[in-house]
């Protein structure tokens, strides 16, 4: 089968839109006070939410029929416009994984229960992995045990790094059942026994209310509390990273590209030795370079997707996509910084931001040294 690069005219015209709601409705919040340290503050999201609603864009992937992953490709390169963008329209990481995972994974009650008030953008999601001496980019790690009591779990471990656990309603936590294996749980957020420590700063601040320490402290979960099957967390972890990478560097596309449009339109104007600054090779070069990557970058999101389209897992493609996306976009923002001279450290422009959030992405969803890893073990043991 053939790779069709043309973009069907309806789809297009869905991107454009969203690009022009994004750039109309969006961008002017980019310099709200609440947008904070901690990434934006629940209460801007639910502005945010409601303008994408008006808009009919809110959570657009989850459309009744749902929309293929090339689809996905073009919408979330334009809500990426403003990193604020996708917290509008509600395909923002973790909700749109995790909107993804339990729409394959949970029961018709789970699902009515935890997902239904994601995709209505009334709720928001945590999927709690991640632990400061335990799981991480190796997840069987995993430390957080969950122990069977008669028909009952109990839950006790330590996980960080959970982006928005402040006031999120829909938690999946993974624990090792004893004896049986890494499980997934699903649970509310007001559950006795969740203990949010504390926020973590961090270099970034797309993520609605950053990144917490959390504790489970004798958390006691029904059976029913099961997300699929007990041992199997693994198995789904992979099912919701594999297309959840695919959408982060989506998303991060759009990001770069407008980092690119301030850089050009910077270098149009600012004089230096008696031309515009792009006029000097040394940064023609820098935004010729930038122009190539992002289209390079475009290629590998839309073959993934093909791949995926196509019914393939697409595990081995997301990764070499993950990999080489989230290193080329951090180029592209470092070289628009400079480009920008002095301006481009500060918050005159969204490029520093975007630049801070492109580095952290070059370690979520798979750091690029795992990826690696993994796409070398692949080819050495290749038979
Ligand atoms: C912004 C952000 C948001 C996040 N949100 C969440 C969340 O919501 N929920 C959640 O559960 N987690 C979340 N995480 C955690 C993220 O998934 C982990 O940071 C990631 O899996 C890496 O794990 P680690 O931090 O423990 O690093 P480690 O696993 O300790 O890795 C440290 C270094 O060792 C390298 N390394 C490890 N193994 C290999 C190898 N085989 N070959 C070569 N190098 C290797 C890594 O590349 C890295 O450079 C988030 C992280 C960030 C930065």
């Amino acid at each position: 089968m053939m790779i069709d690069f043309e973009i069907p005219a309806e789809l297009v015209e869905l991107g454009a839109r969203v690009r022009a709601f994004v750039e109309t409705e969006v961008v002017p919040y980019e310099r709200d006070p609440r947008v904070t340290a901690h990434g934006p503050s629940d209460e801007l999201r639910d502005e945010l939410i409601a303008k994408a609603r008006a808009a009919g864009l809110l959570s657009i992937q989850q459309r009744p029929g749902g929309m293929t992953h090339l689809e996905q490709a073009v919408v979330f390169e334009a809500a990426g416009w403003s990193t604020l963008g996708p917290v509008a329209m509600n395909c923002a990481a973790p909700d749109e994984g995790n909107m993804f995972l339990l729409s394959k994974v949970a029961n018709p009650e789970q699902a009515a229960e935890f997902l239904q008030p994601i995709i209505d953008g009334a709720r928001r999601s945590v999927f709690a992995m991640t632990e400061p001496d335990g799981a991480g980019s190796d997840p069987s790690q995993l430390r957080t045990t969950a122990v069977r009591d008669g028909d009952k779990f109990v839950i006790n471990g330590r996980k960080w790094l959970i982006t928005g656990a402040i006031n999120a309603d829909t938690w999946i936590i993974m624990a090792d059942v004893v004896d049986e294996g890494a499980t997934l749980f699903l649970c509310h957020g007001n559950a006795p026994g969740i203990v949010i420590e504390r926020v973590m700063n961090t270099m970034d601040r797309n993520y609605v209310e950053g990144h917490c320490v959390v504790r489970f402290e004798d958390l006691v979960l029904p059976e029913s509390a099961v997300l699929g099957a007990v041992g199997e967390a693994f198995r789904y972890a992979q099912l919701r990273l594999a297309p959840a990478r695919l959408t982060h560097c989506m998303r991060w596309l759009g990001a770069a590209a407008r980092a690119q449009s301030i850089a050009v339109e910077h270098a149009k104007t600012r004089m230096s030795f008696g031309k515009p600054i792009g006029e000097h090779q040394g940064v023609g070069f820098m935004l010729a370079d930038n122009e190539i990557a992002l289209q390079q970058c475009r290629l590998m999101i839309w073959w993934a997707c093909w791949t995926l389209d196509k019914g393939g897992k697409g595990r081995h493609e997301s990764s070499m996509v993950k990999s080489m996306v989230s290193e080329e976009l951090f180029k592209v923002a470092d070289r628009c910084v400079q480009v920008l001279g002095g301006m481009g450290i500060s918050d005159e422009t969204p490029v520093a931001a975007i630049f801070t959030d492109l580095r952290a992405f070059r370690l979520y969803d798979g750091p690029t040294e795992v990826h690696k890893y993994a796409i070398a073990r692949q080819l050495l043991r290749a038979k």
